[in-house]
């Protein structure tokens, strides 16, 4: 952490009632934001999921059977791992989420706002923390959604050091953040967001970076307001 920032910076997640997590893939929910979901559930928050895609264009797990089916269902088996009470797995196509309209988009995400009498909406870091098109459009959706709703969006992010190892080691596209541009840094607990991963087989099998990125992220995660809420509106 930079000294003398004049941002305050906080160590718990903000204290909400509804979260509902906006993400691409099956397996973004857990690989990415397991530990934030099983976190915001722990403290007595309900937890729902949109997921745009079945990831059915994976390179991983192609071997086993119609994909996009084996991803739905490791989608509800992880989720009920964290304790998510609500998921919407939708069905746009996965790697071309980019060519969708933010109005075709963000309306599922409305509905579920409204359904879910959601207070907070939780994504990827805009980046898609993994450069990944899909995971960047959408955040882009939970963003536009959020604001016509006047519902302030936090981003779970990667530490820029974290980011620079994995692109280092695996020619990898993380993009991380400098700390100073960070608000949250919130120690977590993981073994919910292993069992989580554990379900989605498909995916964690032969993924070792992964395995590395926890590795390198240790018990913290980090986060960052895209929305930041009103004055208040939320306890924190
Ligand atoms: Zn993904």
């Amino acid at each position: 952490m930079s000294e003398g920032s004049p941002k305050r910076r906080f160590d718990k997640l903000p204290d909400t009632r509804s979260v509902l997590v906006v993400c691409a893939h099956p397996d973004d929910e857990s690989f990415g934001l397991g530990a934030a979901l099983a976190t915001f559930g722990e403290s007595g928050t309900s937890t729902a999921v949109l997921c745009f895609t079945h990831g059915e264009a994976s390179t991983l797990g192609a071997d086993s059977g119609d994909l996009g089916r084996v991803r739905a269902r490791e989608l509800a088996e992880a989720a009920n791992e964290l304790g998510v009470a609500y998921v919407e797995l939708l069905d746009y196509r996965d790697g071309h989420l980019a060519q969708e309209s933010l109005d075709e988009l963000t309306a599922p995400i409305r509905r579920a706002v409204e359904k879910a009498k959601v207070d907070l909406v939780l994504v990827f870091d805009e980046g898609g923390i993994t450069g990944h098109l899909d995971h960047c459009r959408a955040t882009e959706a939970g963003i536009a959604a959020a604001r016509e709703l006047d519902v302030p969006v936090l981003a779970w992010a990667l530490r820029e050091r974290v980011a620079e190892a994995l692109n280092a080691e695996f020619s990898a596209g993380f993009v991380g953040r400098r700390d100073e541009d960070l608000d949250y840094f919130v120690s977590v607990e993981r073994t919910r967001q292993y069992r989580a991963i554990d379900r989605h087989c498909s995916q964690a099998t032969d993924n070792p970076v992964l395995g590395r990125r926890l590795e390198l992220q240790g018990d913290h995660e980090v986060f960052r307001w895209l929305s930041p809420p009103r004055e208040s509106a939320l306890g924190r």
